[in-house]
């Protein structure tokens, strides 16, 4: 089997949701959908649901602006317009963590006009390095808990956790391990590569270890072609169509990032055997997010050094249209990445766009500037 037939499956499974119709169908069990980032899937699974990442890549949103102005993000619009199409209808509840004002006040639109059973809000902390930020979320993940087993009747044991967290770490490990091979060999275009990520989001994560470990196998023993400029690509997420073909096009691979639908999502594992000490070790160690605050940890320094570790040409940062905590924190950042001579670019995306064509000629000079010939 080749890599692009594996790549066909994986969108086989993917296509209206098939893998996780499939599972609701077979199990009987609840879906629990959740915005990202960092929710942590482990106790959505323990609890016997199916956790789902909901993405917002819709071209076109009339009735999600019904109800919202046009200067909400696009990914917002999008899911709430794929909620109110009725096209996350296998979902029982959904979960929102309040990692941006957006989603801090769409919830009340999604609780009115979806009716799902179930919509919880995850109160994470947003200044990381308060004294007071460990423990206020290690109660917000006992509530998320004890919320979650009241709706699915399941009790979060130890040996259940335990069970769900090595298949979870494995999955991540498969992925990392492709993000590595991406670096060295550049098989997967990017666009291929945001959509197996994806797929880990999107299905029964024992069905993605399943497609993941077939996924490398064939990379392994692949021969790279090493004719693309490598990148890092920085911003809060990546819809997997018009601008990663575009970039595919530009002939700039992206081998490292810090997008929550990218590297966030996977960069950790998880201890099994401490739940709260263990969920709470990885959410206060993640990379940099725009959303959260942390002296310790700057996305200036991050970006640079992961750059260099990847052997990057350059960083692409992908704003979505609207999202105002990654406007706020990209002059600071910039000035820094100018001064260790990082070629950067910036380019902002509105996912319901469909004229490509000035993208595509910036990203174009931007690859020749890195020596794309
Ligand atoms: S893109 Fe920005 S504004 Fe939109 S949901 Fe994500 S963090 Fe919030």
């Amino acid at each position: 089997m080749s890599v692009k037939q594996v790549i066909a499956e994986i969108r086989k499974e993917l296509d209206n949701f098939t893998a996780v119709r499939k599972w609701k169908e077979e199990t009987g069990q609840k879906v629990i959908g959740w915005f990202p980032p960092d929710v942590p899937e482990e106790l959505i699974a323990a609890a016997g649901a199916l956790p789902v990442g909901i993405s917002g890549f819709r071209p076109e949103t009339r009735l999600a602006e019904a109800h919202l102005p046009r200067y909400v993000c696009s990914f917002m619009r999008g899911s709430l317009e794929m909620a109110l199409r009725g096209e996350l209808d296998f979902l029982d509840g959904v979960v929102f963590p309040h990692a941006c004002d957006t989603k801090k006040h769409i919830v009340g639109l999604w609780e009115r006009n979806c009716r799902f059973g179930f919509v919880h809000n995850l109160l994470f902390p947003r200044q990381l390095n308060l004294p007071s930020a460990q423990k206020y979320y290690r109660q917000e993940i006992l509530r998320f808990c004890s919320a979650l087993e009241s709706f699915t009747g399941s009790k979060i044991t130890t040996e259940k956790y335990q069970h769900i967290v090595a298949i979870y770490n494995q999955n991540r490990q498969l992925l990392r391990e492709i993000l590595r091979l991406q670096g060295e060999k550049q098989l997967l275009s990017n666009e291929d590569f945001y959509l197996v990520v994806m797929s880990s989001m999107l299905m029964p994560k024992t069905e993605s270890n399943f497609f993941l470990t077939k996924l490398l196998n064939e990379l392994t023993h692949g021969k790279g072609s090493q004719n693309m400029v490598p990148v890092v690509l920085s911003g809060s997420l990546v819809e997997t169509n018009g601008f990663l073909k575009i970039l595919d096009n530009c002939r700039l691979i992206a081998v490292g990032d810090d997008l929550y639908t990218g590297y966030r999502y996977f960069c950790l594992d998880v201890d099994g055997e401490d739940m709260l000490g263990g969920l709470t070790k990885r959410h206060f160690n993640q990379i940099p997010y725009s959303g959260y605050y942390s002296e310790r940890h700057q996305k200036s320094e991050f970006l640079a050094s992961l750059a260099t570790e990847r052997r990057a040409a350059g960083i692409i940062f992908i704003h979505l249209m609207f999202c105002e905590q990654e406007n706020y924190e990209y002059p600071e950042v910039k000035q820094y990445l100018d001064r260790k001579n990082i070629p950067s670019i910036r380019i902002e995306l509105d996912y319901q766009t469909q004229a490509w064509g000035q993208l595509s000629t910036r990203l174009q000079s931007f690859a020749e500037m890195l020596g794309v010939v």
